[in-house]
């Protein structure tokens, strides 16, 4: 029996869809929601992002404004733009582009978005809610991933989830999620010993690496659901997933296909913490 694949464009549009009567009804008793996409420079990847961010919001009636300020700017003079995204009421979320450039101090600026308005989750407020399961915008990547599994009705509690990947943006806070919700969590890096045979146990398993298609046949429990968090660009421009499409198709339960799978669903997220700011503010 081949694997059932599970649809990033489907779940993406089931959440868009419930956004808009939300964003109508802001509307309609105070204004639409707002956000703020600063983009530092001219990274192609970072300009395609924020090109699809903006467009969302234009589809959804949610107002967008895009600060692109030169590669050149200095971390003063960044937190200086960030202070007056902070202090504007109609901007609800704030959302600042990485990577950023080198002398730019990437700690401080993350700081510097007001913990209400980090709609990307990364604000050591938000993290702190998120480890103590508090209420508060969740990173959209694995935000997405616990839609999906949810709206698949894919069973967590109990389950034996693996996070290959440690990130601050992907890896911990999926992990975290995961735990949330009952699974018993293996978290793997670099350094992890027999990551095959760890892998092997997954009933989840999340590969969030950045390694085109390292996640063999020999890292993967038949019938396991493998979430493919990967985005590598091949020399010839085509995307690949961390794990190997073949084997996943021939051994996982089911799985998300690269593109398509959870790409989608981390600009549907990101409309969500928008919306979900602008009523905190509003309502
Ligand atoms: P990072 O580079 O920040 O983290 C990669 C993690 O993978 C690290 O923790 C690293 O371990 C671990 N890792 C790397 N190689 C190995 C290995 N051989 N064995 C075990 N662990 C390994 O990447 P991100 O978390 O930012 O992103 C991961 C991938 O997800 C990328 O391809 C990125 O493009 C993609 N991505 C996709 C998104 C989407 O919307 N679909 C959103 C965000 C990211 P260590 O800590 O020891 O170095």
């Amino acid at each position: 029996m081949s694997a059932k694949i599970l649809d990033g464009k489907w779940v993406r549009d089931q959440i868009l869809s419930e956004l808009r009567p939300r964003i109508e009804r802001l509307k309609q008793a105070h204004r639409p929601p707002g956000l703020a996409v600063v983009l530092v420079g001219h990274d192609p990847a970072s300009e395609i992002y924020v090109r699809s961010k903006i467009k969302t919001c234009g589809e959804l009636g949610i107002y967008s404004e895009k600060v692109t300020p030169a590669d050149t700017i200095s971390t003063e003079e960044l937190l200086g733009i960030i202070e007056g995204l902070n202090e504007r009421d109609e901007i609800d979320g704030i959302l600042v582009q990485m990577p950023l450039p080198p002398q730019v101090d990437k700690q401080r600026v993350l700081v510097s978005v007001h913990p209400d308005k980090d709609v990307d989750g990364f604000h050591p407020v938000n993290v702190g809610n998120l480890v103590a399961n508090h209420p508060g915008p969740r990173a959209c990547t694995p935000a997405g991933i616990m839609e999906m599994l949810r709206r698949y009705e894919i069973p967590v509690a109990g389950k034996n989830a693996v996070v290959v990947g440690r990130s601050d943006i992907v890896g911990k806070p999926m992990a975290l999620l995961l735990l949330h919700q009952n699974a018993t969590v293996t978290i793997c890096h670099s350094k992890t010993a027999d990551l095959p045979g760890i892998c092997r146990r997954a009933d989840i398993l999340v590969a969030a690496m950045g390694r085109p298609a390292f996640i063999t046949a020999d890292f993967i429990q038949p019938g396991a659901t493998v979430i493919d968090v990967g985005m590598n660009r091949k020399p010839d421009g085509k995307l690949v997933g961390d794990v190997d499409p073949e084997a996943v198709q021939q051994l996982a339960g089911a799985y998300t296909p690269v593109p398509g799978g959870v790409g989608p669903l981390t600009i549907a997220m990101l409309m969500s913490n928008t919306v979900h700011a602008a009523e905190h503010h509003l309502c």
